[in-house]
């Protein structure tokens, strides 16, 4: 492969097509269905789709035999497919997400979630890093080789609209789909992390979650707070005495043992070089007001609590009125959101069931406390990498970053690859991405830093193409 002219036409479709594209895309408020249960009234979606689709079709004449296809299975989300014939009899699967996350509140003057807005190598705007380049990437790369007449096997591209909401529509397509898929013996997923921009990062686990509404009643209705406070419990004081069954309050650590796995000892060594390569950036990267401090001063402590550990984030609260008409009353009623991350390796429904037992039962007072589950998802693991990928992408690392390959566990969640993990347990697995420092996917001000975009982009295509020059197979 003539690596300089990989970098020139990956870069000059990014500059001239790609970019211009996530603009547009930009622009769509296409949340995920939970985010938006009218998304099939308010057409966003379907918008993005079209945009993806048609993009997708001026490329299919370069890439021959070629097939698109939007499916769309009654009463769920839809999901494009494209099939690329290559040679051999082999399959590789390329995956990626066009549904987004809400709006969040916070973004600086000028840019909005919403409005596309470029400012240096800085793409600004919901999606356009989760995860709305990985269609784009995709095919790039593949472009790329057919422009240097590179072979590479069949490859099959998944883009699903459902990701953030937990992906629950895409088992019944993976079903659906099953006898085209066939068995994919490498799997690249562009929707993840990266520890920096300087190199390549490998994603070695993600965590599962778990998690769901946890509510606290005590009175049919609400009361004079000088009447009843001492007399009836407080239905906000009783929901932290449970959430201290979960989690102590001094640490923030997990406290059931039900929820920890024994961390691999090469992870655990992979995260003291990454701590090692990434430094005070491990927490520098969060926006700490000023005199804020992280839970610990140790770097590969942090990693793995991110990584490995389960960990609790209260994300929404119900039943508590806003500050400005807080008046002076014993609510009748407190709920909260929880979210758990859970080690990549441990059953995901079963520590759901399990939180749940372990906050409904005993409730003080007899309060009427209930712990509605939604999502177990588990998480992932990747398996041993086979020496050929290995190779493949120290080099690509090095051409494209000019630096080595770094490894490191995700703190985020793809469902989709643990259920894919189970499928093909003799697949190979790339997940990287772009969702570096201060990238904030999910937060305001995300934006997709290009040339990671590009690079990354370089490197799917060298991968894809050592797949196949190794013979294919995982
Ligand atoms: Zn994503």
């Amino acid at each position: 492969m003539d690596t300089a002219r990989l970098s020139h036409f990956v870069s000059g479709l990014w500059d001239d097509e790609i970019v211009p594209q996530l603009m547009d895309y930009i622009r769509i408020p296409n949340k995920s269905p939970m985010f938006d249960p009218k998304w099939v009234e308010h057409g966003y979606m379907d918008a993005a789709v079209k945009l993806m689709e048609t993009w997708a079709r001026t490329k299919l004449p370069s890439l021959p035999g070629a097939t698109l296809e939007v499916v769309r299975l009654e009463g769920r989300t839809p999901l494009i497919y494209i099939d690329v014939p290559g040679q051999g009899d082999d399959t590789v699967m390329l995956y990626g997400h066009l549904d987004k996350q809400p709006e969040m509140t916070g973004w600086a003057e000028g840019l909005g979630p919403w409005t596309p807005v470029l400012k240096g190598d800085k793409l600004y705007g919901r999606g356009g890093a989760d995860d709305g380049y990985a269609i784009f990437g995709s095919l790039a790369a593949l472009l790329a080789l057919r422009e240097q007449g590179i072979p590479h096997a069949r490859c099959v591209v998944l883009i699903e609209a459902c990701e953030e909401s937990g992906s629950y529509d895409l088992p019944y397509y993976v079903d659906h789909l099953a006898a085209r898929i066939g068995s994919p013996s490498l799997v690249v997923c562009l929707d993840s992390g990266c520890g920096n921009y300087d190199q390549l990062w490998l994603t070695t686990s993600l965590r599962g979650m778990t998690g769901g509404e946890l509510s606290v009643q005590v009175l049919e209705e609400g009361v004079h707070s000088g009447d009843a406070s001492g007399v009836v419990p407080s239905s906000f004081r009783i929901l932290r005495e449970l959430l201290t069954r979960l989690e102590d309050p001094q640490t923030g650590t997990v406290k059931p043992k039900e929820l920890y796995v024994e961390i691999p000892a090469q992870r655990i060594e992979q995260a003291k070089q990454a701590s090692h390569v990434l430094g005070k950036a491990i927490y520098e990267k969060f926006p700490f007001v000023e005199g804020m401090h992280p839970v610990t001063e140790d770097l590969t402590e942090l990693v793995l609590n991110r990584t490995w550990r389960p960990q609790l984030a209260v994300t929404g609260a119900d039943g508590l009125p806003p500050l400005e008409s807080a008046g002076n009353v014993l609510r009748p009623k407190t709920s909260v959101k929880l979210s758990l991350r859970l080690p990549p390796t441990l059953n995901g429904s079963q520590a759901g069931q399990f939180v749940k037992q372990l906050l409904e039962k005993d409730p003080p007072y007899g309060a009427r406390v209930s712990f509605k589950l939604e999502k177990d998802g588990g998480g992932w693991h990747a398996p041993q990498l086979s020496p050929w990928l290995e190779q493949t992408v120290a080099q690509a690392s090095q051409n494209h970053f000019g630096a080595p390959a770094a490894y490191m566990g995700e703190g985020g969640s793809i469902p989709f690859m643990g259920m894919l993990g189970e499928k093909f347990p003799q697949a190979q697995f790339l997940i990287t991405g772009v969702l570096g420092p201060h990238s904030n996917a999910h937060g305001p001000n995300e934006f997709l830093h290009i040339p990671t975009g590009k690079k990354v982009t370089m490197v799917v295509a060298e991968v894809v193409a050592g797949h196949y020059a190794q013979g294919g197979k995982a």
